[in-house]
């Protein structure tokens, strides 16, 4: 480590942040944050148990009522400044978290910029929640209608987006009068508890944020979660583990928003503009390493472009230069840990045994960081095992397809719903591909369609609810009718 990014990590509190303080663990437990593009460890973070997790519901608890009683101004103005403390540390910020989760600097700063605008969008949401206001049908009696804060929320993120994955939650909730308990995934505490610190520094009253990172998620999320003080959960992460939890939310009844896992399909047809479809592919396909559940899985080429298209993409894949995040002229960084790299040698060998050609790539890269080189796979059969399951890494899987219907049919043909991408340039099949795709975002000939201003999330097992846009405070937000009588 360069003695700036030791500086970097020595300047987080690796303790838990519990009632506005910071606190060591009741056991003294503590766990190692490794460094994914050397394998070596970079620091060791508190590590929370059942104990502590208490401790951060009471003191949420405790700050509910006088919280949702603060001014939506005041909340709103904490959030701004909280978004400017963040974009004035961003160096340092995207530093840490490329120390902890690999992406190339650039590709942090991006999400440091990304994450501190759900504060800054956030901020502004907090002063124009409404209610309404309305004659009943008969005349009788007025309808008031009133919204107001859910109550305390137990919050868990994952590592690929370590801070903006909090923001999108934070933001909203701090937003509508909610307290909340955050639990980061283990492998990226440091940025969950960096954002800890800024939002404290930018007035965050004691109790209404706390942050306890793990190794051992379900001795923190259980009791919450059985515990009545809760009222809602929101989760990002794995279908798998969304599914678990929606059963453990059933006891409370709470509230539930999920931003699971997805499986995009990326359509290119023959009319498209091909630089532009390559351009597009390339960021769906390689933003944050390819672990993002936005990733473009399944890359469907129509058979008139979809040997020049694969051609320009293994150009462009090839072109791509692996290593660790902070080194110069890095593109791609290392996957998460080798349980990642193992699963896509996996998914590539599965594929290439059912027929697939590797264009380009196709292996671990080298080093002792979890390194896979970018890879194109053509005539991939439909059948693959990459097909259904999410890749999770640089690896673009190019399949045939002849027709439109079959495309469709094929882009479907998946639990997931959370995106899908198509490129063409007649109007009418953009907007009848658009409308047909079983997904709760579409990039039209567009590769990124995240933005804190619009709508994130997906149909079918890819989740429920949306984050960001006008509708991401509605999660934190419950709505009471007041029926007036007697004014007749
Ligand atoms: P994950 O294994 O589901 O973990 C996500 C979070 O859940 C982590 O904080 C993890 O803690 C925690 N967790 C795991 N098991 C738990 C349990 N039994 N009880 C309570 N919490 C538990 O997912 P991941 O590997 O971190 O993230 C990748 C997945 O997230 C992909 O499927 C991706 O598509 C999805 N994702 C979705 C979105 C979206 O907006 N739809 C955005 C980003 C990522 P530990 O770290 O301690 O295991």
């Amino acid at each position: 480590m360069s003695d700036r990014e030791a500086r970097v990590v020595d300047q987080v509190e690796k303790r838990l942040f519990v009632g506005g303080e910071w606190r060591d663990a009741a056991s003294g437990a503590v766990f190692e944050v490794e460094d994914p593009s050397t394998g070596g460890v970079l620091c060791t973070v508190a590590d929370a148990g059942g104990e502590d997790a208490l401790a951060a519901l009471e003191a949420a608890h405790r700050a509910q009522p006088s919280w949702a009683r603060t001014a939506p101004r005041e909340r709103g103005e904490i959030l701004r400044r909280a978004y400017e403390l963040l974009m004035e540390r961003q160096e340092d910020l995207a530093v840490l978290m490329t120390l902890e989760m690999g992406k190339p600097l650039a590709e942090a700063r991006g999400e440091i910029a990304y994450g501190a605008e759900f504060l800054r969008w956030f901020s502004e949401e907090a002063v124009r929640i409404e209610g309404g206001f309305a004659t009943s049908p008969d005349g009788k009696s007025r309808f008031l209608i009133m919204r107001q804060a859910v109550g305390p929320c137990m919050l868990i993120t994952p590592w690929n987006f370590p801070m903006a994955m909090g923001t999108r939650k934070i933001g909203p909730a701090i937003a509508a009068g909610c307290t909340m308990v955050l639990k980061p995934a283990h492998q990226t505490p440091l940025s969950a508890l960096a954002l800890a610190g800024i939002l404290a520094e930018a007035g965050l009253p004691e109790g209404v944020l706390s942050v306890v990172p793990t190794t051992d998620p379900g001795a923190v999320t259980e009791p919450l979660l059985s515990d009545g003080r809760i009222r809602k959960l929101s989760f990002t992460g794995s279908t798998a583990v969304g599914r678990r939890l929606l059963e453990q939310s059933a006891g409370q009844v709470l509230r539930t928003s999920m931003e699971l896992g997805g499986n995009a399909p990326f359509l290119v047809f023959d009319d498209a503009d091909l630089d532009a479809a390559v351009d597009g592919a390339m960021l769906a396909k390689m933003r944050n390493i390819g672990e993002a559940c936005t990733a473009a899985n399944r890359i469907y080429a129509q058979s008139g472009i979809a040997e020049e298209f694969s051609r320009r993409l293994s150009e462009r894949m090839g072109a791509l230069r692996l290593g660790r995040g902070l080194d110069d002229g890095v593109d791609v960084g290392p996957l998460i840990d080798d349980k990642a790299r193992q699963k896509v040698q996996h998914l590539v060998d599965d594929a290439v045994g059912r027929g697939a050609t590797v264009l380009v790539g196709g292996g671990p890269g080298e080093g002792p960081g979890h390194f896979y080189r970018p890879t194109v796979l053509a005539n991939v059969p439909f059948a693959s095992e990459l097909s259904t399951t999410e890749i999770f890494g640089p690896v673009a899987p190019v399949l045939t397809f002849e027709t439109e219907e079959e495309a469709v049919t094929a882009a479907n043909d998946t639990e997931f719903g959370l995106v899908g991408y198509l490129y063409t340039r007649d109007l009418n099949r953009a907007l009848r591909v658009s409308e047909n795709l079983e997904t709760g975002m579409v990039g039209l000939n567009q590769g990124v369609v995240s933005n804190p201003a619009a709508p994130f999330g997906g149909v079918k097992q890819s989740g429920l609810g949306r984050e960001g846009g006008r509708v991401g405070i509605e999660e934190f937000l419950e709505t009471k009718y007041v029926g007036i009588g007697g004014l007749v």
